[in-house]
């Protein structure tokens, strides 16, 4: 039979080879089982450092149960937009408890981290108005400003000076915006958020942070990062997901009631897209309720990336300038980190290789999540892998 397929999606074939052939192809990877400190792969079980669960609990028994409790009492689907009949009881708790647990004035919840960006940039800003982004933010950052249709201005990452810079060179524009991720997921860096907020307040300029990677990880008990700096009330919007820490998914925008009616309003993800599904709110209400009764996972994830953070200078690893409990161990060449990634799969042991163009050229790496679902012993056991790996590569004497 002759080839049907028509020359009109050709160019694609020619896009997915090229992408191959330059080592850009995603396999995607099929866990066999639950989401937890050891995943199954290919039937066999790996101990797991590529996901955001930082608390573990994806597959906890507390948010499970109350995902079941849920569906006996409101079924599954909402069946609507918010706006229209999409909103039940649990996402108008969930938002209450989000937002006292976040200390904000309010909180309006969306489907996930990636459209709560979508939905509160373009609801602020617009044609005519400027945007400062810095250069690394998210990619749900960058389509949320180009969405809006605001001018985009990045600054350099974490710069405060050239973001002063940029604000000083660009003053013919109505309404402006800053925005922020507040962890930095290839370097586990920290937004300097008491920096933005003073750049923020001198010029009075409207300031976001997306905080998708500190929700549940910074600030007390994992209340996030304006937590973390004491700032409540001095950040305008807070972005936040519980697709990571909280191990199931939806996103979280936070901030003064005024700015969280507008969005209810002109969020176009919250207005044009269904409302989280039932088990989904269920199981992040009964996250809230865990993390408000006590910090033990939160310390656990700690601890556990203090005690990794450590070994692995201990033995030689170069792991750049994390102060978070995302570790990058730095290996420069993006074939290094591959066979890297390679040989730690081989071993037992799940973990990312990243190279260009996620970051710069020559600073490829392998990133080691942290999780409150590793025990001692798995950790023990990964780091005789990665000792193992980088002597065989050379990376380690
Ligand atoms: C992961 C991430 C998102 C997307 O969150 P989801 O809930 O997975 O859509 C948005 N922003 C940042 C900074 C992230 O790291």
């Amino acid at each position: 039979m002759a080839d049907q397929s028509p020359d009109r999606i050709a160019y694609l074939a020619e896009q997915v080879e090229e992408l191959k052939a330059n080592s850009l192809y995603n396999h995607i990877r099929t866990l066999e089982g639950p989401m937890e400190g050891r995943v199954i792969i290919n039937g066999r079980s790996m101990l797991n450092f590529c996901a955001n669960n930082y608390l573990g609990l994806a597959n906890h028994p507390r948010l499970k149960e109350a995902a079941k409790r849920a569906i006996d009492q409101y079924g599954i689907g909402p069946g609507a937009v918010r706006t229209i009949a999409g909103t039940m009881t649990l996402h108008d708790q969930l938002e209450q408890r989000l937002a006292a647990f976040k200390h904000a004035e309010a909180v309006v919840t969306l489907q996930s981290g990636f459209t709560a960006n979508l939905a509160t940039i373009p609801a602020l800003v617009g044609p005519g108005d400027v945007i400062f982004s810095d250069r690394l933010n998210h990619a749900s950052i960058i389509d949320g400003c180009r969405l809006s249709r605001a001018t985009i201005v990045a600054y350099e990452h974490n710069d405060i000076a050239d973001l002063r810079r940029k604000i000083a060179e660009t003053t013919e524009y109505q309404r402006r915006l800053i925005v922020s991720d507040g962890v930095f997921s290839m370097d586990g860096d920290i937004a300097p958020l008491p920096e933005l907020v003073a750049v923020a307040d001198e010029h009075n300029i409207l300031l976001m942070v997306d905080d998708a990677h500190g929700e549940g990880v910074l600030g007390r008990g994992g209340r996030g990062i304006v937590d973390h700096f004491g700032l409540h009330g001095r950040v305008d919007v807070e972005v936040g997901t519980m697709s990571k820490a909280f191990g199931v998914v939806g996103g979280i925008v936070a901030g003064k009631q005024i700015i969280i009616d507008w969005i209810k309003q002109r969020g176009r993800p919250f207005l044009f897209s269904s409302a989280m599904t039932i088990p989904d709110a269920a199981a992040c209400l009964e996250a809230v309720d865990l993390l408000e009764s006590s910090d033990d996972l939160v310390q656990r994830l700690w601890q556990n990336s203090d005690l990794m953070k450590r070994e692995m200078q201990a033995l030689g690893f170069d792991i750049g300038g994390s102060t978070t409990p995302i570790i990058p161990l730095m290996l420069g060449e993006a074939a290094l980190a591959k066979e890297f990634s390679r040989q730690l799969f081989e071993n037992g042991v799940f973990a990312m290789a990243i190279a260009f163009p996620t970051v710069p050229k020559g600073k490829a790496r392998i990133r080691v999540m942290n999780t409150a679902a590793h025990s001692a012993a798995d950790l023990e056991e990964a780091l005789t892998v990665f000792q193992r790996v980088g002597k065989s590569l050379g990376v380690i004497a």
